[in-house]
C-alpha cells in the first residue's frame, strides 16, 4: 500500500518534507496539499502532481488523503493535529507539538479517547545515526550511572522576529527531548541562566541562554541555546557517566591539513545536519502508517516537552528554579 499523504503548510520544512516523501521515503505520495499562501501551495503541488485544498481541515476530509504532515505555523498545529485525530488519520506534527501544555494536553486526552496512536510528533534527533549510538552506549552500561549532560545547541544567525522565549520554545525543545530519551527518564526542575549577551544578536534578544533540566534521578542537563555564534550550525552532546563518557564525534566527512592547519566544515543549518534523520524520521512515519504500529516521538513525549518548555520559559522570566509538573503517565494503547 501507498500512503497518501496531506501536506498542511509548504514553507521551509514543509517543502523539504514533501520532497523527501515524493523522492526519498519509499511507499508515500504526497496527493494533497494546502498552504495560506495559495500561490506558494500551487508551486510545490505541481511539482508532486498533487491537489491544492482552501484549507486544512478540507485536506484532512478529503477521501484521497490516509496520513497528514502538519508543517504549518506552530499556532496552527492544535486544530490540525485534533482534526486528525477525530478523522481517525496518523498525522505527524512538527515540534512544537502545540504552543502551550494545555493545548498538548487537549491532543493527549482525544488521542487517549480515540484509543490508539495516531501522532507523531517531528523530534528527528531521535532518528539522528550518531545520536541513536551515543544511546546504545548509554544502554550498554559501559560510561556506568550517567550524572550530567552537556548539550550545546548553536545557530549562525537567528531570524528578525526571534524573541528570547524562543531560545527554548523553538531552539531548546529539541535539547529537551534528547535529554529525555537519552537518559529514559523525566524531567523534574529547570533554572535558566543568562550570561552576557551577544552583540550579534538583537538587542532585547536574550543570547545567549544556559537551560539547566534536573531529571528524576539527579541527573544535571546543560543545554546552551546560542543562536547568533556566525560560524554555523553546531550541535555537541555528551553523557557524562560515572566511570566514562560518551560524545557526539564530529559531523565532517574530511578534515583538511594544509599551510598548517588542520580543518573541517560545520554544517551551515538543521537542514544539513540532520539531513539523514529526516530521511529516517519520515521513513519511519511512513511505514507505521502502512503497519498502523506507530514507534516515533509520541504525543506523550509532545505534551512532556512542552511542560518542560514552559515551566523554562517561567524560569527565564522570573530567574527562578522552576518544578515541571506532568499529569498523568505515558498512555497505554492495547495496538501498541
Ligand atoms: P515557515 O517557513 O514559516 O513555514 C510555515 C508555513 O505554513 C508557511 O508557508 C506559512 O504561510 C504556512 N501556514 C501558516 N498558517 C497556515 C495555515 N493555517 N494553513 C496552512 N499553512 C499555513 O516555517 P518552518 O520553518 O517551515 O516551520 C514550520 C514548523 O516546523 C514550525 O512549527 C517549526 O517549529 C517546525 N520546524 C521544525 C524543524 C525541525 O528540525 N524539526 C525545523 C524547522 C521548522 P505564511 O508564510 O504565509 O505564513
Amino acid at each position: 500500500m501507498t500512503v497518501r499523504v496531506g501536506v498542511i503548510g509548504t514553507g521551509m520544512i514543509g517543502a523539504d518534507h514533501m520532497r523527501r516523501l515524493t523522492t526519498v521515503v519509499t511507499g508515500s505520495r504526497v496527493v494533497a496539499v494546502t498552504d495560506v499562501d495559495a500561490e506558494r501551495a500551487r508551486r510545490h503541488a505541481e511539482h508532486a502532481a498533487a491537489r491544492v485544498y482552501d484549507n486544512g481541515n478540507d485536506l484532512i476530509a478529503a477521501d484521497e488523503v490516509d496520513a497528514v504532515l502538519v508543517a504549518s505555523w506552530a499556532p496552527t498545529h492544535e486544530e490540525y493535529v485534533l482534526a486528525c485525530v477525530a478523522a481517525g488519520k496518523p498525522v505527524f506534527c512538527e515540534k512544537p507539538l502545540a504552543t502551550n501544555q494545555a493545548a498538548c494536553r487537549r491532543i493527549l486526552d482525544a488521542e487517549v479517547a480515540a484509543g490508539r496512536r495516531l501522532v507523531q510528533v517531528g523530534f528527528m534527533r531521535r532518528y539522528d545515526p550518531a545520536y541513536r549510538m551515543l544511546r546504545a552506549v548509554l544502554q550498554d552500561g559501559e560510561i556506568g550511572a550517567p550524572t550530567l549532560v552537556y548539550s550545546v545547541h548553536r545557530n549562525a544567525n537567528s531570524p528578525a522576529d526571534y524573541a528570547s522565549e524562543m531560545l527554548i520554545t523553538d531552539t531548546a525543545v529539541h535539547d529537551i527531548d534528547i535529554a529525555r530519551w537519552l537518559l529514559g527518564e523525566e524531567i523534574v526542575a529547570t533554572r535558566v541562566l543568562t550570561p552576557r549577551h551577544n552583540r550579534r544578536a538583537a538587542a532585547l534578544l536574550s543570547d545567549p541562554l544556559i537551560v539547566v533540566l534536573e531529571t528524576e534521578s539527579g541527573v544535571l542537563v546543560n543545554v546552551e541555546v546560542n543562536v547568533n555564534v556566525g560560524y554555523g550550525y553546531d550541535i555537541r552532546g555528551e553523557v557524562v557517566g560515572e566511570r566514562g563518557t560518551v560524545a557526539l564525534g564530529d559531523t565532517a566527512a574530511v578534515v583538511l591539513r594544509t599551510r598548517g592547519q588542520r580543518s573541517a566544515a560545520v554544517p551551515a543549518d538543521w537542514g544539513e545536519r540532520f539531513a539523514r534523520a529526516y530521511d529516517l524520521e519520515l521513513q519511519d512515519w511512513a511505514d507505521s502508517v502502512r503497519t498502523g504500529r506507530a514507534t516515533g516521538p509520541s504525543v506523550w513525549d509532545g505534551y512532556a516537552v512542552s511542560v518542560v518548555s514552559d515551566a523554562a520559559v517561567s524560569a527565564l522570566h522570573t530567574g527562578e528554579r522552576v518544578a515541571v509538573r506532568l499529569i498523568g503517565k505515558p498512555p497505554f494503547y492495547e495496538k501498541d
